[in-house]
């Protein structure tokens, strides 16, 4: 990590008040629960409230100079504990004593605290946050609890209510914007194809926008989208075999699918072009615009989401992707 501090947290006003406010106040909690979706920037912010609290400085942003800030972008800090697990997709109660029950009662090595940082913690047990509720609810003084999760409906309410409950807000487009122009140095052609694409949420934005293959995938969607009402089934086929070809999230390459339908929608409804994402692909949004009705435009849409679903859900890949092809080529 580089000399992050929380001005580089894009949005989150509220949890950014709430956490130098409480550092201000002197009213650290002992747990907190940042609540987001998958790549929404839930890590970032809990490693920047934790080098701060550690700060040899003592304020409410890090120093990012002194011995302990080092350490903690160097990402070897004794005093902040990632909590690991040792299956994929659960966190055990043998997760819970190994990574903080039996070492928590051990004084931080040079600091006021010591952080634990539970990734996914929606995915704790039922027993392990029983396990993890007797030490949030007699913790040491020093100790603080930082939980990441994606879903707040599978923790416990004894838990929730020892927590803070900070909620992540998606990120205004404008705030979007131009934090890819500026911070990023994206292009802004690219980087509104990418606000549209991330609706709200910076990681998404930052993984298209830093893709070695972002003009490929955006090149190849579109042609597709362009050339499949003429393809024949064979030809389709092989463009299947290409996508998956990408180091890209194939549900990134349907988002960037929706994205362009949604442009058809917006030009269908408005004949305004210069609110449309794919401003560039004017003709062709035109000409699927004047074919395609309202319902066929949504059923393609639907179909989109659709698919991912069926994706994260491990049907089979071509089927899937066949069904979606099939359903874009009759409308
Ligand atoms: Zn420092």
């Amino acid at each position: 990590m580089a000399n992050f501090t929380f001005k580089d947290i894009v949005g989150q006003e509220m949890i950014k008040e709430q956490l130098q406010g409480a550092i201000a106040n002197n009213k650290v909690s002992h747990a907190y629960i940042i609540n987001g979706e998958n790549r929404s920037g839930k890590e970032f912010i809990a490693k920047i409230f934790a080098q701060t609290l550690l700060c040899e400085k003592g304020e409410t942003d890090p120093c990012c100079e002194c011995p302990s800030c080092q350490k903690a972008m160097s990402g070897n800090h004794h005093d902040i504990i990632f909590v690991s697990h040792e299956k994929p997709n659960t966190i055990g109660v043998d997760d819970i004593r190994d990574g903080i029950n039996d070492t928590v009662f051990i004084k931080p090595y040079s600091s006021n605290y010591k952080i634990y940082i539970i990734q996914e913690a929606e995915k704790m047990t039922p027993q392990a946050q029983n396990a993890l509720l007797k030490t949030i609810e007699e913790p040491p003084e020093y100790a603080v609890f930082i939980l990441l999760c994606n879903s707040i409906d599978m923790i416990l309410p004894t838990i929730l209510s020892r927590c803070v409950v900070l909620n992540m807000k998606p990120v205004k487009d404008e705030q979007m914007r131009e934090y890819l122009m500026k911070d990023m140095m994206v292009p802004d052609y690219r980087a509104e194809i990418c606000v549209a694409f991330a609706r709200g949420n910076v990681g998404r934005a930052r993984s298209l926008a830093s893709s070695e293959d972002f003009d490929k995938i955006r090149t190849d969607a579109l042609s597709l989208l362009k050339n499949i009402y003429d393809m024949e089934i064979v030809e389709i086929m092989e463009a299947l075999k290409k996508i998956k070809e990408y180091s890209f999230d194939i549900n990134d390459y349907l988002d960037i699918m929706a994205v362009w339908y949604r442009d058809v929608l917006l030009f269908k409804a408005t004949h305004d072009m210069n609110h449309l994402v794919f401003r560039d692909e004017i003709q062709n949004i035109t000409k699927v615009a004047s074919r395609t009705d309202y319902e066929g435009i949504e059923e393609v849409i639907d179909a989109l989401s659709k698919a991912k679903s069926r994706l994260s859900s491990n049907v089979n890949y071509e089927l899937t992707m066949e069904l979606l092809l099939m359903t874009i080529k009759e409308n």
